[in-house]
Parts: C-alpha cells; structure tokens; sequence
C-alpha cells in the first residue's frame, strides 16, 4: 500500500527525521491558506498523486513549455497560479504511463535553498532478507540514469534482522554519501530514525529523493516514497486510513473489498478460479488451447456466495471478456455454494457471454444439479481439458 509525499512525511516527522513544514491543499484558496501559514519567501507547490517524476512532468492539458508538477513560488499570486494550473489536470511522468494521473491534492512546503541533494532509499531485500540501505551521492530527478550508467556510484548496505540498526551502519551511510563533520552526524541520525519509521510501520519501501544538503548546512528530507507491507496493515489501523482508493485501479479495490486476488490481464477469457496454483494451471490451459486469459481471479479457499457474486461481478465487467470459465475445486468450498453464487451474479448482471463451469469436489453432484436447472445457458464440462477446449470453442462459436 502506498501514500502521498505528503502523508509520508508527516509520518517520517513524527519518528524525528527532518522534513520542510507543510500543508495538504485540496483546493486553489486553501493552497494559498496554506502558504500564508510558512515563513517563506520561497514555496513549493507539489502535485500530489502515486507516481514519482513529477518535477519533470508535463500536464496533459497545458501547454508543453509549461512546467510540471513540482513548482517554486515566490508570492501568494505565484502560489494561486501554480495551484490552478495543476488541480483537476492530468500529470503524465515517466511513472504514470501515458494516461497519467489526474492531481487532486496538492502539497505546499516552505522551499529550502539546495546546495546538493543525495538519494537514500530503505527496502526489503528479498535475496538476503534483509533490510537494505541504497545510499549515493548522486540524487535529485535522475536515479535511475545514474543506476543504470554509473552504478559503482550506488551503494548498499545492508542491515542484519539480529542486530537491527547499528551505529556502524550509520557511519557506513555518511560515507557513502560523501559526508563528514557534522553532515556525516545528520546523516547518521536521519538514518537510525528511518529505520525507525520502517521497522515501525512495516514498510516495504522509503525512498527520500532528494536527501537535499541546504545552503545552512542541514539534511533535510525534500521528497519521501513511502509504501507498506498490505499483509501488516492489520497492525496499523491508522496507516491503512491513508490509503486512497483514487490512485488504484478500480476493479483491483472492488476485488480487495471482497478479498479477492485479482489482476486484469489482456486476453478475452474470464476465469474465476478458487487457489493460485488451480489459478495458473487454468491460464495455461487456456494458452494451451490457443486463445488468451482476461484476468487472474482467486477468490481462495473460504469462499462465500456473496463473494463468488462479487467476482463474476468483477469478470463481467471488462468489456474485453467474451467467455468465462469457472474451474472450481470444491474441497474447503462446497461446489452447491459456488453453484448458487454464479447463478445470483448472472442473473443480476444479465449474462450475455457464453460460461462454461468445471465443478469438482464437495457436493458436485448437487452443484451441477443446481446450474443445470437454473434456465442458465450454462455449458457443464468434466474436467480441466474438457472446460478450456469448451469455452475457447464457446467464445469461437460466438465470434
Ligand atoms: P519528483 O520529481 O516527483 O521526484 O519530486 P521531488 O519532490 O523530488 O521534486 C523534484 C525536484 O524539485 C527536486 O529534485 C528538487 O530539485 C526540486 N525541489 C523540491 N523541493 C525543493 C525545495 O524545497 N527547494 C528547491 N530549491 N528545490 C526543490
Ligand atoms: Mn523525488
């Protein structure tokens, strides 16, 4: 699960790292409110949405010369006309994809004056399990030209789960990042505190690009990526609270409404599958069949009618499906409940596709008796092979 900028950095405040003040704006005025509340005389008005390269982001609705999501104001009036030219726009950066993001939010800090800004990210290393530090001297707008060009000048560290954070890696960190004196102390301190706030939240991420050395002398934290393990945000009611649901896919939130795994693929068969492995062997019989799946759908093990309803629900709702396949392996899941779930769904969402379902397990018999005197058009299939050959035939036929 990930956060805005804005979110991240009030969270990475509270666990003593040094962010710029700021306020959250929803609105053109309330941007301006904002900026009267800082000291000035440099503001930064940030467009707030999922996705990094804002600063060499372009709005799909305003002019190419126009600047992009990350403005400098130096007045109320610059402020007002950075705020009105981003809110309600579409950014499009080199994360969004060419659709881009609509800007709903907006972020307005005090401005500092950067004398260089370093890259210091925390993720989980799943290849040593551990958490790793990525520390270079090169941050700013272009990490992942430095990574790919010059990586010797990335460095990583990581950090043993049995000891946790220790002073050697601080140490570690600030030479990496080329400091010393008292620059290397801040550096130190900013990354005891974020492993903090990482162990804290249980994130999967933190990325701070810049890490901005100021003209005073201070590292200050100017952009903050925060994401969260979503298996842990049951520990975290407060975190989950900042999830928002307008920068994820919307068929991905309704399946997460029910618990459902779901991932919109490109072909033009729907499955609705109970278990992962079930899940790919069907995929791939699809493949083997020569045609192409619409979706990944797990509804897992425990699933209710209300739940199979919300998934057939889901499936129908791409307009690129043309036929679905159920393969169900009743084993926890009774195949009568699975039965009586699609037959709900079809009927709410007027089935105009053709559906073939593979039932197999606990009470199939019943299951199968109770689609076949539904009045349904559905075509029953015995096994997996039978089930794909039938449906690519069924959406063939159809075509
Ligand atoms: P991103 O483009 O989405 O990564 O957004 P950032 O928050 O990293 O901002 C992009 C760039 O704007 C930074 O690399 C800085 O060069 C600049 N910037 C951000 N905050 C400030 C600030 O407080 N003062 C100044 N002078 N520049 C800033
Ligand atoms: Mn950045």
């Amino acid at each position: 699960m990930n956060i805005h900028e804005y979110q991240a950095k009030e969270l990475l405040a509270k666990f003593g790292v040094p962010v710029p003040i700021g306020f959250a704006a929803m609105s053109v005025d309330e941007a301006v409110a904002a900026s009267a509340k800082l000291p000035g005389p440099l503001y930064i008005v940030k467009a707030q949405i999922h996705a990094g390269g804002r600063g060499k982001g372009k709005f799909k609705e305003l002019p190419p010369e126009a600047k992009g999501g990350v403005r400098l104001a130096r007045s109320a009036d610059d402020v007002r006309a950075a705020a009105t030219d981003m809110l309600g726009n579409t950014l499009v950066t080199i994360q969004t994809g060419p659709a881009g993001k609509q800007v709903n939010r907006l972020y307005v800090t005090d401005g500092v004056d950067i004398a260089k800004e370093l890259y210091l990210a925390m993720l989980v290393d799943r290849a040593t399990g551990r958490i790793a530090i990525v520390a270079s001297t090169e941050g700013g707008m272009d990490i992942e030209e430095v990574a790919h060009h010059h990586p010797e000048k990335i460095h990583t560290i990581t950090i043993d789960p049995a000891t946790g954070i220790m002073p050697h890696h601080g140490r570690a960190v600030a030479a990496a990042l080329g400091l010393t004196g008292d620059l290397a102390k801040q550096a130190e301190h900013v990354t005891t505190r974020l492993y903090a706030a990482f162990i804290g939240t249980d994130a999967a991420q933190m990325e701070i690009n810049p890490l901005a050395i100021t003209d005073d002398g201070k590292l200050m934290v100017l952009d903050a990526k925060v994401g969260f393990d979503s298996n842990a945000m049951y520990r975290h009611p407060d975190l989950a609270e900042l999830r928002d649901l307008t920068e994820e896919d919307p068929a991905e939130v309704e399946a997460s409404k029910y618990d459902l795994a779901f991932i919109k693929l490109d072909g033009d068969i729907g499955c609705l599958v109970n278990g992962a492995g079930l899940a790919m062997a069907t995929m791939d019989i699809i493949k083997l069949n020569g045609a192409e799946p619409a979706n990944f759908l797990d509804v897992g093990g425990g699933a209710t009618k209300e739940k199979v309803t919300a998934a057939f629900k889901l499936i129908l709702q791409d307009p690129a499906v043309k036929g679905i396949l159920v393969n169900i392996f009743g084993g926890i899941m009774r195949c009568d409940i699975i039965a009586e779930g699609i037959i709900a769904a079809a009927k709410e969402v007027s089935l105009a596709v053709p559906l073939v379902v593979r039932l197999e397990g606990t009470n199939v018999e019943l299951g199968k008796e109770i689609l076949a005197n539904s009045g349904l058009p559905i075509v029953s299939a015995d096994n997996l092979g039978d089930a794909a050959a039938k449906i690519v035939a069924e959406v063939k036929k159809a075509a």
